[in-house]
């Protein structure tokens, strides 16, 4: 049996882990943050209609540019986002890496600020650049003067900031936006993967853009569109950025059915995003329930809650999955991380964690 050691593999790449969350098949599939609502039954008609006409020009490579797509996404976004300042790929971690590809790489640094999207790290490290890491505040928070002494400390090309925060569903105020801006003259990018779910008065990092040539504010279909088996991520910049990360994207990287799949989905705009409203009920749900059952979750503007006082994450996780509920253990001490799922799953979650119990003494 050949193994890792065995290959001429890149140094840097050596005793490094893939992205991992369990794929485990659960009746209850409340870990990796997806839209358990599913696509409704008339967008997947349109859908398909959509995917049954860009079946016949397979035989021709997609509009590299995806331009209708992009139009769709400009309209979808609003805040005056033009096309020309829209960029996508398959999922956001495409979008993260096209921006690491084109702003990091060998010699250069990202700080970003844990615990955060294991993916930031993961793409920094496989295009070369430097992770650095900055400190949070009390309670995952990151305040203006905090972002600023962490950019001051560590000097990096790029600031990776995430609002709200997976996996601790923290919001992220734009005055720290703001302050990570002025500090630094790299690139700040903000991945608002969970931006639809933030509380309704929040204001939208997308009305930074204007006069910030070097901010990028990425966003994905995965979670409130429940689309995230479709792989379309997105994000909105300068023009001048999306030109950058044409350099280093594949050519035709979307292909003619995302590009349809994705059209006719945001065709349906207010319809997908009709669950948000009722994910983000059960999400304050699970948060004043969990106190009952002894367990001390943290504020989410997300579509999940990572919640303390587990005296053994692993045991918990896996009593959980006996009963056919599978939430994600993200090796936090004493934490586990749930979705909130439709009503239905959030019942069965509650009720399966009651049976569990766990909850440190
Ligand atoms: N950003 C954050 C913060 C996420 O949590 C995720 C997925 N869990 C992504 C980006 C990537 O999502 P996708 O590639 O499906 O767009």
């Amino acid at each position: 049996m050949t193994s890792l050691a065995d290959l001429p593999l890149r140094e840097d790449l050596r005793g490094r882990q893939p992205y991992g969350a369990p794929q485990r098949p659960a009746r209850v599939a409340l870990n990796v943050n997806e839209n358990t609502h599913g696509v409704p039954e008339d967008v997947a008609e349109d859908i398909v209609a959509a995917l049954r006409e860009a079946v016949t020009t397979l035989h021709r490579y997609p509009d590299r540019e995806f331009t209708a797509l992009r139009e769709s996404l400009a309209r979808y976004l609003g805040h005056g986002v033009q096309v020309e300042q829209v960029w996508a790929g398959n999922g956001s971690n495409e979008v993260i890496q096209h921006v690491l590809q084109a702003f990091g790489g060998p010699a250069r640094s990202v700080l970003g600020f844990p615990p955060t999207y294991s993916m930031h790290s993961i793409l920094a490290g496989s295009t070369g650049t430097r992770w650095v890491e900055g400190e949070r505040d009390e309670g995952f928070e990151i305040s203006p003067e905090t972002v600023v002494r962490e950019i001051e400390r560590t000097r990096p090309d790029l600031v990776f900031l995430c609002g709200p925060n997976n996996p601790t569903g923290t919001g992220l105020g734009l005055d720290t936006i703001r302050a990570a801006y002025e500090a630094t003259d790299g690139i700040v990018f903000v991945d608002a993967a969970y931006a639809e779910f933030m509380p309704t008065d929040h204001e939208n990092a997308l009305t930074l853009l204007p006069g910030r040539e070097r901010l990028i504010v990425s966003r994905t279909m995965s979670k409130a569109f429940a689309f995230a088996g479709a792989r379309v991520g997105y994000m909105a910049a300068d023009p001048a950025v999306v030109d950058a990360l044409r350099l280093v994207r594949l050519p035709y990287h979307l292909s003619s059915l995302t590009q349809a799949a994705a059209i006719a989905a945001l065709a349906h705009t207010g319809e997908m995003l009709a669950r948000v409203d009722e994910i983000k009920e059960q999400r304050d749900r699970i948060e004043r329930e969990l106190p009952e059952l002894g367990f001390s979750p943290w504020p989410s503007e997300a579509n999940f809650v990572l919640f303390g006082g587990v005296a053994d994450p692993a045991r918990t996780w896996s009593e959980l999955l006996e009963r056919d509920v599978l939430v994600r253990n993200l090796s936090i001490p004493h934490t586990l991380r749930v979705s909130a799922g439709t009503e239905a799953e959030t019942s069965e979650f509650l009720s399966a964690l009651a049976e569990v119990g766990g909850a440190a003494a």
